[in-house]
C-alpha cells in the first residue's frame, strides 16, 4: 500500500516536493488555504501587461531547476534574462551608478571613494572572526571590507534580497557561501578562487554566474503546472489549523471553506509560513511555537508601473537599480522588467517592478498606500527623468513578506532539527529553512524529498 503523506501549504516549497512523493509512489494531499496555488508566485495581467507580484525571476543554481522545468514539459515557456540583465545601478547622490563587474571597472567607478577601493585591497590581510556564527552581516562586512563597501554595495544588495536589514541579518544563516568563504577559506577573495573550482566539480553555479530564468506568461506558471500534474490531490481553500498527535499518527485539523474536517497521516510536510506553523504545531510543541512566532516578516509593498519608452530619458540597458539606505529614498530599488524578460509589457512601453518598505522601513505603512505611492512616484520620476504619470500602475501589499534570518537564527534552526527527531513522520520545510531565493526554496524541496522517502524506507 502507498504511503499516505499530507503536505501543508501550496506554495513551490509543498508543490516541488508533493510532486517528486507523488510520482515516487505516495498517496499525496495538499492543503492550499488559498483559492489558487503558488504562495508567493503570483502573477496577474494588468491592462494586458503581466506583473509577477512575487518573485521577478530565479537563479538556476542548481540542476533540479532545469530538470524540473523538463519534467514538467515547460521547456517552451522557460525563459532567460537579457544580456543587459548584467548590468546593475547603484544609487548614490541621486545618480545611477553601474556596479562593477570587473577588476578595471571597479577602479574606474564612481560609485566607491579612491579610500574605499585601498580598504577593499586589505581584505587578504584580516584574520577570521571570532563571533562566528552570532555576525550580523553589517559586523562582518564592515570588518572585512570597510564601511563604504558596507553602506554601497552590500546595504541595497541585502535590501533587494530579503528586503532586509544589514544591521539585523546573520551572515551565517541569510549568507551562509559568504559565511564560508572566511571560516573554511580565510577570506573572501581567496575564498572565491578556490570555491569557483569546487562547485565546477559539483556541476553546481554560484549565485553570481546563475543564470536568471523566468516564464513567457510569468513565475506562476511553475506551481501552476505542478498542480495541474497533481490534479485533485490539491486541496484549495483548505485552511491549516492544527496538529495533534492521534493513536495512529497525526491528526491535521482544517477548515474546508466554512467546513471543519480531519485527516489523519504517518507522515506531514509542512511548507507553511513560519508564524502560521507557529499555531498549528502550538499543540505538540510550545517551544517550537515560541521559536517559529519570533521570525520576522516585515512588511512589502510592489508596485508594478508602465511608461511610453520615449517618456523616460534615464537609458534602459540594465537590471534596475538598487537603493543604499544612506541614499534616505522611500523605496529600496527599482527592476527594469521590460528590458530583462520578453513578454513584460505591451509595445513601444516599458514596465518597472519596485519594491518599498522591508525591514528598512516597516514603519512607512502606517501611511496610506496612496501617500506612499505619490512619494515613491515623486522619487522614481526624479531618478529616471520620467515627467508624465505612469499609463499604468497596480500594486501588491504582503503584509509579511519574507522571513529574515537574523542574528541567533541558528537557534531556530537547531531547534526545527531537535523537533523532527522527536516527532518522527513530520518535516518541516519552506522559505523559512535554507535559503528564501526560489531557487534554494527548490534545492530543498529536493533534499526534503530524499529525506522523506529514506525514511519511509526504514520505517
Ligand atoms: C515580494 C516578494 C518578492 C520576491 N522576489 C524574489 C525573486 O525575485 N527571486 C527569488 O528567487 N525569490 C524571491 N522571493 C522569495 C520567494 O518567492 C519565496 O521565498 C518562495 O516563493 C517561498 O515559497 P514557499 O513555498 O516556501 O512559501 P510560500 O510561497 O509562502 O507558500 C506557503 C503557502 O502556504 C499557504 N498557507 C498559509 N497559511 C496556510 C494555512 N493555514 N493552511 C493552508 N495553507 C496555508 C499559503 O497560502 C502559501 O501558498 C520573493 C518573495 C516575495 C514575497
Amino acid at each position: 500500500m502507498s504511503k499516505k503523506i499530507v503536505v501543508l501549504g501550496g506554495g513551490i516549497s509543498g508543490l516541488a516536493t508533493a510532486y517528486w512523493l507523488h510520482k515516487e509512489g505516495f498517496d499525496v494531499t495538499v492543503l492550499e488555504k488559498n483559492k489558487e496555488v503558488g504562495g508567493a508566485m503570483e502573477t496577474v495581467l494588468v491592462e494586458g501587461n503581466l506583473f509577477d507580484r512575487g518573485p521577478n525571476s530565479g537563479l538556476e543554481t542548481t540542476p533540479v531547476i532545469s530538470k524540473l522545468v523538463k519534467d514538467l514539459k515547460l521547456d517552451k515557456e522557460l525563459i532567460y534574462a537579457n544580456q543587459e540583465g548584467n548590468k546593475r545601478y547603484i544609487l548614490r547622490d541621486n545618480k545611477l551608478h553601474a556596479l562593477p563587474m570587473s577588476p578595471p571597472a571597479f577602479f574606474k567607478t564612481k560609485l566607491f571613494s579612491a579610500s574605499a577601493k585601498m580598504r577593499l585591497m586589505l581584505e587578504p590581510f584580516i584574520g577570521r572572526s571570532k563571533d562566528g556564527y552570532y555576525q550580523s552581516i553589517s559586523q562582518f562586512v564592515k570588518r572585512r571590507l570597510g564601511q563604504e563597501f558596507l553602506d554601497y554595495a552590500i546595504n541595497p544588495f541585502v535590501a533587494g534580497v530579503y528586503a532586509g536589514d544589514p544591521d539585523r541579518l546573520s551572515v551565517y544563516s541569510a549568507f551562509p557561501k559568504l559565511y564560508e568563504l572566511e571560516s573554511k577559506y580565510g577570506g573572501l577573495i581567496i575564498g572565491t578562487v578556490r570555491s569557483i573550482r569546487e562547485r565546477k566539480k559539483r556541476a553546481e553555479v554560484s549565485k553570481n554566474h546563475a543564470k536568471m530564468f523566468s516564464f513567457r506568461n510569468g513565475m506562476q506558471i511553475l506551481p501552476k503546472k505542478i498542480a495541474s500534474e497533481l490534479g485533485e490531490r490539491i486541496q484549495i481553500l483548505a485552511d491549516v489549523e492544527s496538529v495533534v498527535k492521534s493513536d495512529n499518527g497525526y491528526k491535521i485539523t482544517y477548515n474546508n471553506a466554512g467546513d471543519r474536517k480531519e485527516i489523519v497521516s504517518d507522515y506531514i510536510l509542512s511548507t507553511l509560513p513560519a508564524y502560521v506553523a507557529s499555531n498549528v504545531f502550538k499543540g505538540i510543541d510550545v517551544k517550537l511555537s515560541e521559536h517559529l512566532d519570533s521570525i520576522e516578516y516585515p512588511p512589502v509593498m510592489v508596485l508594478y508601473l508602465t511608461y511610453p519608452i520615449d517618456k523616460i530619458k534615464q537609458p534602459l540597458d540594465g537590471f534596475g537599480f538598487l537603493i543604499p539606505k544612506k541614499e534616505k529614498k522611500s523605496f529600496l530599488g527599482a527592476i527594469w522588467s521590460s528590458v530583462i524578460f520578453e513578454n513584460r509589457s505591451t509595445p513601444k512601453n516599458a514596465s518597472f517592478t519596485l519594491f518599498v518598505g522591508g525591514a528598512r522601513n516597516p514603519e512607512l505603512f502606517s501611511l496610506d498606500k496612496e501617500i506612499i505611492i505619490k512619494k515613491v512616484l515623486n522619487e522614481f520620476h526624479e531618478i529616471m527623468g520620467i515627467e508624465v504619470e505612469p499609463s499604468v500602475k497596480s500594486y501588491r501589499y504582503w503584509s509579511k513578506a519574507i522571513p529574515q534570518y537574523n542574528v541567533g537564527y541558528i537557534e531556530h534552526e537547531r531547534y526545527c532539527d531537535k523537533f523532527e527527531v522527536e516527532n518522527p513522520g513530520i518535516f518541516l520545510s519552506g522559505n523559512y529553512r535554507g535559503g528564501i531565493s526560489v531557487g534554494d526554496c527548490l534545492k530543498n524541496s529536493e533534499l526534503v524529498f530524499e529525506k522523506i522517502k529514506n525514511h519511509s524506507q526504514k520505517v
